[in-house]
C-alpha cells in the first residue's frame, strides 16, 4: 500500500510517500521519498493548494505507474476527535469549525484536504491529530478555572498539541532505555518554531504546556506563550481588535519580539557576538522551558528521562546547554563533548553525563512516519 503523507506548517508543506507491504500492513513500512515546499505565501506559491499542485507534478513523475492508496493528513487541532479518523464531508465541516482555534495550521490542513480530494477523489484520506495523544489528560489538568457553562458552550479546555511527535519520540526514547512504553515516565519537549512540553506518566500524557490553542506555554518563534491574560483585557481597552491581538500573539511575539528574529541559528550567532537582545531572548526562552520541565518532573512522578526534539531540540547545542545547566538542582548534568556533536542526527543520542540523575535524550522526530502508520491502521480496518 502506497501512502502519501501531507504535513502542512504555517508556511511550509512537508510530504512523504510510504510503502507498506499489503500482506503485512502492521509491519513498519518504508519511506519511499520525502520533500517539502517552503516559503508558501512569500513567493509565487501563494497557498497550500498551489504547493500541493507542484507536489502532484513531482509525484507523478517519481511514482510513475504506482498508484496512491491512502493519504494521511496532519491536522493540528482535532477538537473532539480522540484518534485518527477517515475523512468524509462531515469531518471536513467539523474541522472547518475548528479553523479559528489553530489559524496557523488547521487552515492550511483543510486547504490540503480539499485540494487532495479534487486531485484523488477515489483515494481514502485520514486525518491524524496533534491533540489525540493528550486525550488522557486528567480533568483537573484539562479544565480551566473559568465558568463551566461558558467552557461547555465553546469547548474551552486544554487540548494540547504536538502529540504525534511527542508519542513518536517518547516511544523511541523508552525503547532506547529498555523501558516498556506503558511504564515510561518522562518529560518531552518538542522545540521547533512552535514549542511545547509534555509530562508523560505510564506512556500517557498527563500534562502539556499548550492549551485550548497552540499559543499557551513556552516562548516560541513568533508566539508569546504564557502571558498575563490581564494584558489582553488592557490592550482591548486600548482599542486593539481581535484580529490585531491574534497577529500580535501568534505572529509578532516570542523570540521575534525579543530578539528581532525567530530563527534560533541567527539568534545564537547574534548572542555570541554580544547582541544583548538576543542574549535576553535565549535566557527568557530557557527560563520558561526550565520552569515547565521542573514542574513536569514532579507531575510525571519522577522522570525516567528528559527528551528533546524538534528543530531546536535536535540541533541547537548551545540552547540545550543553557537549558540543561539550569536543571543542575535536579542533578541533571550535560556531557558537553557529546552534546556538541549532536546536530542533525538520524539516531537518538544521550547527551547527559553518566552521573546525571536523569538521562537527557535527543530524539529526532518523524511526524511523517507516525502519520503514515496511523493512516494505514485506519484504512486497513475499513
Ligand atoms: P517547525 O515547528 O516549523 O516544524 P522546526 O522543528 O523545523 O520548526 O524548528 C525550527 C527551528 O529550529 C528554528 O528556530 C531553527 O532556527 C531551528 N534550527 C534548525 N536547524 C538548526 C541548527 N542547525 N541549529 C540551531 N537551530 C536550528
Amino acid at each position: 500500500m502506497l501512502v502519501l503523507v501531507l504535513n502542512p506548517g504555517s508556511s511550509s508543506l512537508k510530504y512523504a510517500v510510504w510503502q507498506f507491504d499489503s500482506g503485512n500492513l502492521k509491519a513498519s513500512g518504508q519511506e519511499v521519498l520525502r520533500g517539502a515546499v517552503e516559503r508558501i505565501g512569500e513567493s509565487e506559491v501563494t497557498d497550500h493548494a498551489v504547493a500541493l499542485e507542484s507536489i502532484v507534478k513531482e509525484l507523478s513523475s517519481l511514482l510513475g505507474e504506482r498508484k496512491l492508496e491512502a493519504i494521511g493528513h496532519r491536522v493540528v487541532h482535532g477538537g473532539r476527535f480522540t484518534g485518527p479518523v477517515l475523512i468524509d464531508s462531515e469531518v471536513i465541516r467539523y474541522l472547518e469549525l475548528l479553523n479559528p482555534l489553530a489559524p496557523l495550521h488547521n487552515v492550511p490542513a483543510v486547504l490540503c484536504i480539499h485540494a487532495a480530494t479534487r486531485t484523488w477523489p477515489q483515494v481514502s484520506q485520514v486525518a491524524v491529530f496533534d491533540t489525540s495523544f493528550h486525550r488522557t489528560l486528567p480533568e483537573h489538568v484539562w479544565r480551566y478555572a473559568l465558568p463551566q457553562g461558558l467552557c461547555r458552550q465553546y469547548g474551552i479546555r486544554r487540548y494540547g498539541f504536538h502529540g504525534i511527535s511527542v508519542e513518536h519520540v517518547g516511544q523511541r526514547a523508552a525503547r532506547m532505555l529498555g523501558i516498556p512504553w506503558e511504564k515510561f515516565d518522562g518529560v518531552i519537549a518538542h522545540l521547533g518554531n512552535g514549542a511545547s512540553v509534555t509530562a508523560v506518566h505510564g506512556g500517557q500524557s498527563v500534562d502539556t504546556s499548550m492549551g485550548f490553542t497552540p499559543l499557551e506555554g513556552l516562548v516560541m518563534g513568533t508566539r508569546s506563550g504564557d502571558v498575563d491574560p490581564g494584558i489582553l483585557i488592557f490592550l482591548l481597552r486600548q482599542g486593539l481588535c481581535a484580529e490585531e491581538l491574534d497577529n500580535l500573539l501568534n505572529r509578532d511575539s516570542g523570540l521575534k519580539a525579543l530578539a528581532g528574529d525567530n530563527d534560533m541559528r541567527t539568534i545564537t550567532t547574534s548572542a555570541a557576538t554580544g547582541d544583548k537582545d538576543a542574549q535576553l531572548a535565549l535566557e527568557t526562552a530557557a527560563h520558561r522551558l526550565v520552569r515547565y520541565i521542573g514542574g513536569y518532573h514532579v507531575t510525571c512522578g519522577g522522570a525516567n528521562a528528559i527528551v528533546l526534539t524538534g528543530g531546536i531540540g535536535e540541533n541547537s547545542a548551545p540552547f540545550r546547554t543553557r537549558v540543561l545547566e539550569k536543571l543542575a538542582p535536579l542533578g541533571v548534568k550535560i556531557d558537553p563533548v557529546v552534546n556538541e556533536t549532536v546536530v542533525g542526527l538520524k539516531e537518538a543520542r544521550v547527551v547527559s553525563a553518566p552521573e546525571s540523575s536523569i538521562p537527557v535524550l535527543v530524539v529526532p522526530t518523524d511526524e511523517q512516519a507516525a502519520i503514515a502508520k496511523a493512516t494505514v491502521a485506519v484504512v486497513s480496518t475499513q
